[in-house]
């Protein structure tokens, strides 16, 4: 299979006066063709920076790329001028946001809209463009598209507008969407509704997607691989099957309980992972998870923890799978 994307080693800085603070640090992540993976946390643990720096966004947010690669169909994006990101951005490598409203331009007609990024981007007629935006509203779903087309966003729901700016982003036919929270401003049925447009849009044109999110469930739904980020770092990554199944970072494990209806037997009392992320500028010293880990041990306070293979394809940056603590380590797993 082909890899689309290949992040490695990617380091975000941002300036602060006692140094740099790393937004991410040391972030490797791969992304096959046709596929989706899903990077999910917190909020304040990394992803937008992730997702951003990818785009090279962060340039503009203040943000520096200090190491590492991100490889986008072997082409490595970290060392692209912007003008030849504006390029890609927008045309091979699309991206949505949470809040339609903030991607969508209140004094232009959506049908203008899309149209406008097909005559930039394709250098179509305005007349073709127009017919074009009008199939791409009919293609998310939206229904009377002629009619729809000569509206304001202002004049549509919250769902409608998210159905432009994904019809807006699938104008140039990317290869690659980058989606940011898209559904998390959106009502529960609004939502599955989005995901499930993405995911047919996904077998029609063979996109590879990075969807970003918090819920699990989303991500549970969507993912073909997870990758669970904390505090800049990614803690555990491994195909959906092995993190829904044999889930091995605690925080990850944290992330299964807290989600409504699946470890919900206990009644209506939803699990919260106790404490909260730590501020980038004053990491715990160690494992960064230690001082919300039930089961932080002394070496946790004091070394950072290396990579461990614990499945197939499943790794996580946990010191319980230090192969001298193996055995305990089983049997913690056996007794969940
Ligand atoms: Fe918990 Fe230690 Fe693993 Fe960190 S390394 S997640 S503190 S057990
Ligand atoms: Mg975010």
């Amino acid at each position: 299979t082909e890899k689309i994307l290949e992040i490695n080693q990617l380091t975000t800085g941002f300036k602060a006066e006692k140094g740099w603070i790393r937004a991410t640090d040391k972030v490797t992540l791969s992304l096959e063709k046709g596929k989706t993976v899903c990077l999910v946390g917190e909020s304040g643990s990394g992803k937008s920076v992730t997702s951003h720096s990818i785009m090279r966004l962060i340039d503009y947010a203040g943000g520096t790329l200090l190491e590492g690669s991100i490889l986008f169909h072997g082409e490595n994006l970290a060392e692209k001028s912007q003008e030849e990101m504006r390029h890609i951005r927008g045309n091979r490598i699309a991206m949505i946001f949470q809040d339609p409203m903030s991607s969508l331009n209140p004094v232009f007609t959506v049908g203008e809209q899309i149209a406008e990024s097909l005559r930039l981007h394709q250098k179509k007629s305005e007349k073709q463009a127009w017919k074009e935006a009008v199939d791409l509203l009919r293609m998310v779903g939206i229904p009377a598209p002629e009619v729809r087309a000569k509206q304001y966003p202002h004049e549509m729901s919250g769902g409608m507008c998210q159905r432009v700016v994904i019809a807006i982003a699938l104008a140039c036919r990317p290869e690659l969407l980058i989606a940011d929270e898209p559904t998390t401003a959106l009502d529960v049925t609004v939502q599955a509704q989005i995901l499930d447009l993405l995911r047919k849009l996904q077998k029609e044109i063979g996109m590879s997607i990075l969807l970003i999110t918090h819920d699990m469930g989303v991500a549970a739904e969507m993912a073909d691989r997870i990758a669970v980020m904390y505090a800049g770092v990614i803690v555990e990554e491994g195909s959906v099957e092995e993190i829904f199944e044999n889930p091995g970072h605690p925080y990850t494990l944290g992330l299964l309980k807290s989600i409504p209806g699946l470890e919900g037997e206990r009644g209506n009392e939803l699990y919260t992972i106790q404490g909260s992320i730590p501020s980038l500028g004053q990491l715990p010293s160690g494992c960064r998870f230690h001082p919300r880990c039930p089961h932080a041990m002394d070496i946790c306070r004091e070394k950072e923890p290396p990579s461990f293979q614990i499945g197939k394809d499943q790794r996580a940056l946990c010191w319980l799978f230090d192969d001298q603590k193996q055995g305990s380590e089983l049997e913690k797993r056996s007794e969940r």
